[in-house]
């Protein structure tokens, strides 16, 4: 059996790991007379990836139309109903959004949960709400697979556009690069096709718009074909790696990725590249995690306060972890569920930041990085490096202006008052030293930016904002990224 990437790097030093953390204990801040936010759950409510946004909604309807006419006269008749009485509309998939970008307060939200595919050539009509493990399925034994998607596939393909959504196939742009045209009703019900030569300006405006300008139906993307790849890894010290990495982005390497060292005596010092290139052989079906995957959630798991096991991670990492590793399908590589490595402690819950900076840049980053996560409350538990070529399309673009290194970080956070304030401070800190080196964070976490942090990354913002004015001038489509950037937009 072929190790799955993370099975490779994280499962063989899982005995190690539990052993080790019960040995040397974590050292996480007691939580004794502290107040735990726990969710209400029910009906009335709706929350997200976070389990920090739990927003009153006013209904919430899961739709399983497939792509047709019942489909559109169900969202327009959800439109209808909610100008009657002047409330927000957002449409969502997974929810993985962790600050509410997919929750209307007090309105009607929507679930798309129906897949629909259908392969012509090297592209795909697919139905807004269908997951990516569900594309793969249909690619797979056509000899295909997704050109672009995140790391996960647990995901809505039309989510996926929305926001801006990159992975670790190279050397592409985020994922609406490799949308040909969408389908999508806007507020007032009128159905339009949208892409680069038709309504160029929706397509704009939607790529990377939280579904603010219209809802989805139906979009038709761009695959490749399926390859079976073997990865090779690299140990340098973190000044190193911007330049090794930019060299391998010239079509030769279809997938690769970074990881730094997080463990806080050394923190961000050491860097590896893992590059994955195409071997000859058969490539196998699809497969989703393996036994090892899954057990390698004990090594990542005990790295709360504990940096023993921080140290002991990277040492398998780039030691056994990357001799063990073996070929795999490209598939196969993104077919990875979010639940593998799934927090299962009600204490605590996972937040991603994402930063994006010039590739010239990127040792400045991780020094800024070094300078201001270690002084926070928060527990660093991954760094993954990508990279992501320049998207001069999105309005709300991360990388008009060239190509970026994308640092995804994911931190383990107390389930309390004190770590969201304590995250808050620490976001904006990171955020301004990215501002200072000409970068900028990602959108779909949690809502800690400024108003004028936000409109001083997104330098486009008032051209979105012109945009969804002309089409949503009663702003029937909101969410709680509207809400906390957007609304105060018009004071520009
Ligand atoms: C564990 C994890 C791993 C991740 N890995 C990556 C990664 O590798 N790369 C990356 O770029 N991001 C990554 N993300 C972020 C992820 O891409 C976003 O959170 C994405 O929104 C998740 O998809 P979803 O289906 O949960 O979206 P949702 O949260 O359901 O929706 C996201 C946005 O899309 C809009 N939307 C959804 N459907 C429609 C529609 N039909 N019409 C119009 N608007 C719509 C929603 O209104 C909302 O604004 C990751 C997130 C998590 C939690």
């Amino acid at each position: 059996m072929a190790l799955t990437r993370r099975a490779a790097l994280f499962g063989a030093g899982a005995a190690v790991g539990v052993a080790g953390s019960r040995w040397m204990g974590a050292a996480n801040p007691s939580l004794d007379g502290v107040a735990i936010v726990a969710p209400a759950g029910g009906e009335t409510t709706l929350n997200d990836a976070s389990l920090l946004s739990e927003t009153p909604i006013f209904k919430h309807i899961i739709i399983k139309d497939p792509p047709g006419d019942a489909l559109i006269a169900t969202l327009r008749a959800e439109l209808r109903a909610a100008e009657a009485e002047d409330r927000p509309v957002s449409i969502g998939a997974a929810r993985h959004s962790m600050g509410g970008q997919a929750i209307p307060r007090d309105g009607h939200a929507i679930t798309f949960d129906t897949p629909s595919i259908l392969v012509e050539g090297e592209t795909y009509r697919v139905q807004a709400g269908t997951r990516w493990h569900q594309v793969i399925t249909a690619l797979d034994p056509l000899g295909l697979s997704p050109k672009v998607m995140q790391s996960n596939a647990d995901f809505g393909v039309a989510s996926t556009f929305s926001v801006g959504a990159h992975g670790w196939p190279m050397p592409y742009g985020p994922m609406g690069s490799t949308v040909r045209s969408v389908q999508m009703l806007l507020a007032d019900g009128t159905l339009v096709t949208a892409s680069r030569s038709e309504n160029a300006d929706l397509f704009a405006a939607a790529m990377g718009g939280y579904g603010l300008i219209g809802l989805i139906t139906e979009l038709e993307v761009e695959a490749v074909p399926n390859q079976l790849l073997e990865p090779t890894f690299q140990t340098m010290p973190t000044a190193d790696f911007a330049a090794a990495f930019t060299a391998i982005a010239d079509g030769s390497t279809p997938m690769a990725y970074g990881r730094l060292n997080i463990d806080r005596e050394g923190f961000f010092d050491d860097a590896m590249l893992v590059t994955y290139r195409p071997v000859a052989g058969d490539i196998p079906p699809a497969s989703g995690s393996g036994f090892l995957s899954k057990a390698s959630r004990a090594i990542f798991r005990a790295q709360p306060g504990n940096e023993w096991i921080k140290r002991r991670r990277w040492g398998i990492e780039t030691g056994i972890g990357a001799m063990l590793a073996g070929a795999s399908s490209r598939s196969s590589l993104m077919n990875e569920p979010v639940i593998t490595l799934d927090d299962r402690d009600p204490t605590r819950t996972d937040i991603l930041h994402e930063y994006f900076v010039a590739p010239d840049r990127f040792a400045d980053f991780a020094a800024a990085a070094k300078a201001i996560i270690p002084g926070s409350y928060q527990e660093l538990l991954n760094i993954t490096l990508r990279y992501v070529a320049q998207d001069p399309t999105a309005l709300l673009s991360y990388a008009p202006d060239g190509p970026r290194i994308a640092s995804v970080l994911l931190f383990s956070q107390e389930m309390t008052a004190r770590a969201e304030a304590d995250m808050t401070r620490m976001t904006q800190e990171l955020i301004e030293a990215v501002l200072a080196i000409g970068g900028s964070y990602y959108l779909p976490y949690r809502l800690h930016a400024t108003p004028d942090q936000f409109r001083r990354c997104y330098g486009r913002s008032l051209d979105f904002l012109k945009v969804k004015l002309q089409v949503d001038p009663k702003l029937r489509l909101r969410n709680a990224l509207w809400d906390t950037y957007l609304d105060k937009g018009f004071v520009y």
